[in-house]
């Protein structure tokens, strides 16, 4: 995809500061592993990260780390070393690269904040809501080194949110109390909970509002800058400082709105990613899609960090909901509903398909959704297939061939 021409847009403003509170949370998390001075817990993306830091717990996602290795594109070379010990090639590359960066003693983090290695844990917290792959994942580094493994496990593929499930997840909250309090030293404070969920919800809002400003066109960012300034809702949710950012960058954006500057000037097409991103292709494929005059507007992935549920005054009930009634979690059904909503509110006029070799949790085009959702709709669908780690699983040409293909035709349908 190196050929695609470069559209030059003045780089958001707002990336410095994202810069600094990145190596911020990176540096906090490393100190506190080295001198012990806090407990560390690494917790999955969509996990109980509130109940953790009302507990006085720093958390560190995996995940993210992940998508380091990915965008580093240190993960194609590290994965064969998870393989070797029996983890699939086919099963998640986050798992993977991460793994396999452990055994290799490779970090991203090495180069972009001259950290050695990932913090090591005093808990290992998982929630099942977005595969079993987080569980496994964890499990290894809990064998690894002893030390404790707890979670979650969620309901999956289920239709409305019902009683029944918010009950059964505020329980398995509860329950993972006692074991932290122990782990971390600190007796559970339910005010503490609740301030921490009232900056969760404040992020969530912030976080939407950002996203939401590329809903009329033209837009003022698209999904490729969106999937790096999602950084602090994913891992600085429940701190001050996220929302802090998040209204520097909601300022910046509107303004660039205002003013009509678009990310992929004289855009033509509007199209959703459903899937995950491909980190290691990000900028390739924002050159890409920008030189085919298309904005890829609006996204599952970015807005997977959503949670319009948290409440502080049901804390447990809230979070139960909020960590339960995501896309990843939902029915067929429920996912063709919330993507016919975006088309509608963000005047989409096509539809990206990634079908991510190792993540099925993150791939909706595996059982017909594309083609109901273009008869639906008459919005056209490209499947693209790749993977979000593992660049072996990725043909350039021929996603910039059925790029250029799909672009053609929605140009032609536009002329009749
Ligand atoms: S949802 Fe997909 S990418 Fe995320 S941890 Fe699970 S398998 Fe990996």
């Amino acid at each position: 995809m190196a050929s695609a021409k470069t559209l030059e847009v003045p780089p958001l403003a707002a990336t410095r500061r994202l810069k600094e509170l990145m190596a911020g949370h990176f540096h906090e998390l490393d100190q506190a592993a080295r001198t012990k001075s806090r407990p560390v817990a690494w917790v999955t993306s969509v996990g109980p990260a509130e109940l953790l830091l009302s507990l006085g717990f720093l958390v560190y996602y995996p995940e993210n780390h992940g998508a380091m290795l990915g965008a580093s594109r240190m993960a194609t070379e590290v994965i064969p070393r998870a393989n070797a010990l029996g983890y699939s090639p086919e099963i998640c590359s986050y798992l993977t690269s991460d793994v396999g960066a452990y055994l290799a003693g490779q970090t991203p983090l090495k180069r972009a904040y001259n950290i050695e290695a990932p913090p090591r844990p005093d808990a290992l917290v998982f929630n099942t809501n977005q595969c079993r792959d987080v569980k496994d994942w964890f499990r290894f580094y809990s064998q690894e080194w002893g030390v404790p493994l707890l979670g979650v496990h969620t309901h999956r593929v289920i239709g409305p949110v019902e009683k029944h499930h918010l009950d059964d997840i505020a329980a398995q909250f509860r329950g993972l109390i006692p074991a932290l309090e122990e782990i971390g030293g600190r007796k559970f404070d339910l005010d503490r909970l609740r301030e921490i969920l009232g900056l969760s919800a404040e992020c969530s809002r912030l976080w939407r509002a950002v996203l939401e400003t590329a809903a009329t066109g033209p837009a003022p960012w698209t999904f490729f800058d969106q999937t790096i300034h999602m950084a602090p809702a994913v891992v600085l949710r429940g701190r001050p400082e996220a929302n802090d950012y998040y209204r520097l960058l909601l300022a910046e954006l509107k303004e660039r709105r205002d003013q009509g500057l678009a990310a992929v000037p004289g855009e033509r097409h509007r199209f959703y990613w459903e899937g995950m991103p491909i980190w290691g292709k990000l900028r390739s494929l924002a050159d890409l899609f920008a030189s085919l005059g298309s904005a890829v507007v609006a996204s599952t992935y970015c807005n997977s960090w959503i949670f319009d549920a948290f409440d502080p005054d049901e804390p447990f009930e809230s979070m139960a909901r909020a960590y339960t009634e995501l896309f990843i979690v939902r029915d067929e059904a429920y996912k063709e509903a919330y993507i016919k909503d975006h088309i509608e509110r963000f005047a989409i006029d096509g539809l990206i398909f990634h079908d991510a070799r190792t993540c099925p949790n993150n791939s909706n085009n595996r059982y017909g959704m594309p083609r109901r959702l273009s008869q639906e709709t008459g919005v056209a669908a490209l499947v693209i297939n790749g993977d979000l780690n593992d660049l072996r699983c990725l043909s350039e040409e021929q996603t910039r061939t059925n790029l250029e293909a799909f672009v053609e035709q929605l140009d032609e349908a536009a002329q009749t």
